[in-house]
């Protein structure tokens, strides 16, 4: 066992981050021409990092879930993880997003001058309508739709399908039956065991080689986020929207999630766990996306932080594609700002349909970035159908007033459901240790 990359990849990974944020506000940013998603820093931080991260993994959700669950062998062992999991997720995203929902309430962002609203909802329209693929991908989404999905991915008919689509699901879902399966077969299937731990192995081995490529990938795409917003958004009138996102993000990351580490993982240093998980923490922040991070997640939470392989190896992937806290407490801010930007009063009720769809809605959510911005429309159209009849509705078009801070806002909320999962990690190395 190694200690991992460490501090020093910490460290260029935050200088990379640093100095990409100042190339792209002084170098990059040009409120009169913004640069956009087909920019050469964006497609460079794409191949450097993202493509390369994404890459490793399919094969990795494959192997490490075969080695975990055929490394617990005994079904009731497994069940005990699975169930214990499961509640660990919905119940931090619930509590996540409770507190988004109570702290939009008292921040009150949307209560805004009347010239100020005018201003949000024109630009917000423009920016909706100017954005063609976000407007075809809104438009398909439905609670229905999207747990219909979940479920059509949990039973897949193809794995190399879901394999080659890069749904991981299907591929946990397949991996978690040939791995009891594994165990199953005693001796007889060994050698299968012996390979997948060893393929597993190979591939943590590989990503400790992918991670170095993290400050240069990161520099780049921080450069280009930062380019294309501009950090004055901050102190416009959506900044104090954006304040809300942030103040409950590091009230979850920073205050609850450590807590429930205390109390169900039984670790006296949750912040020695923070740090331990750095790399993969600044990873989710620059790159964007859960699904991408995975790898180094699952590198840093095994070989620095503690977590045994029987925890992460099916926490973690599980986490990647379900566990988002991050975007649930995003979603339920973000959806009680533009009625609140419209003028549209909700009651308790109405909050409560808030909560509970926005946790599904997170659920539904791929790792990958702004997919949050896009499930949120099932939270805004649950809300809309309890208004009384007649009255305003809000039009999915207003998610164009949050469009151009979004990407700020994701990666902060990834960095939180990544967080999230580490934390659930380590919390079931408890129940499942080596
Ligand atoms: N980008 C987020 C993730 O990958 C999902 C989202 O909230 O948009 O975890």
């Amino acid at each position: 066992m190694h200690n991992g990359p460490g501090w020093k990849l910490t460290t260029f990974i935050i200088l990379g981050m640093i100095v990409g944020a100042l190339w792209g506000q002084f170098g990059l940013f040009d409120a009169a021409a913004p640069i956009t998603g087909d920019h050469w820093t964006k497609l460079t931080g794409d191949l450097v990092l993202i493509r390369p991260l994404k890459l490793l993994v399919i094969p990795l959700v494959l192997f490490s879930v075969v080695a975990g669950v055929s490394r617990i062998g005994d079904p009731k062992a497994l069940g005990k993880l699975g169930g214990c999991t499961l509640a660990y997720y919905f119940g931090t995203m619930l509590i996540a997003v409770t507190l988004g929902a109570a702290l939009v309430t008292f921040i009150q962002p949307g209560d805004l001058s009347e010239a100020a609203t005018a201003a949000l909802k024109a630009s917000g329209e423009t920016a909706f309508h100017a954005n063609s693929s976000l407007s075809e991908r809104v438009s398909g989404q439905s609670m229905q739709g999207t747990w219909t999905n979940i479920l059509y991915q949990m039973v897949p008919t193809n794995i190399v399908t879901e394999m080659s689509a890069g749904r991981p699901l299907g591929v946990i879902v397949f991996a978690l039956g040939l791995g009891i399966a594994l165990a199953a077969g005693g001796e007889k299937t060994k050698a299968a065991r012996d390979f997948f731990s060893a393929g597993f192995e190979a591939l943590l081995i590989l990503v400790t080689w992918v991670i170095w490529l993290t400050p240069v990938g990161v520099f780049f795409l921080v450069a280009w986020t930062v380019g294309t917003i501009g950090i004055q958004r901050l102190i416009e009138p959506i900044g104090w929207y954006m304040f809300a996102v942030f103040v409950g993000l590091l009230i979850h990351g920073a205050i609850i999630l450590p807590f429930i580490l205390r109390l169900l993982g039984g670790t006296n240093t949750p912040y020695k766990f923070m740090n331990q998980m750095k790399p993969a923490l600044l990873t989710a922040f620059g790159t964007d996306s859960s699904s991408a991070t995975l790898p180094v997640t699952m590198e840093t939470a095994e070989h620095a932080g503690g977590c045994s392989k029987k925890s992460s190896n099916f926490v973690l992937p599980l986490g990647s594609t379900i566990n988002m806290d991050g975007t649930a407490l995003y979603e339920a801010v973000a959806v009680v700002f533009l009625f609140q930007l419209f003028g549209i009063d909700l009651s308790f009720t109405h909050l409560v349909i808030v909560v509970i769809t926005a946790t599904l809605a997170a659920v539904g959510a791929a790792g990958i970035p702004s997919a949050g911005l896009v499930t949120m429309v099932i939270v805004i159209g649950a809300v809309n159908a309890a208004l009384p009849e007649g009255s305003q509705t809000l039009p999915v078009w207003s998610i164009g007033v949050i469009l151009g801070v979004d990407r700020i806002l994701d990666m902060c909320r990834t960095t939180v459901n990544v967080w999230g999962d580490a934390v659930g990690a380590k919390v079931m190395t408890r129940i499942a240790p080596d």
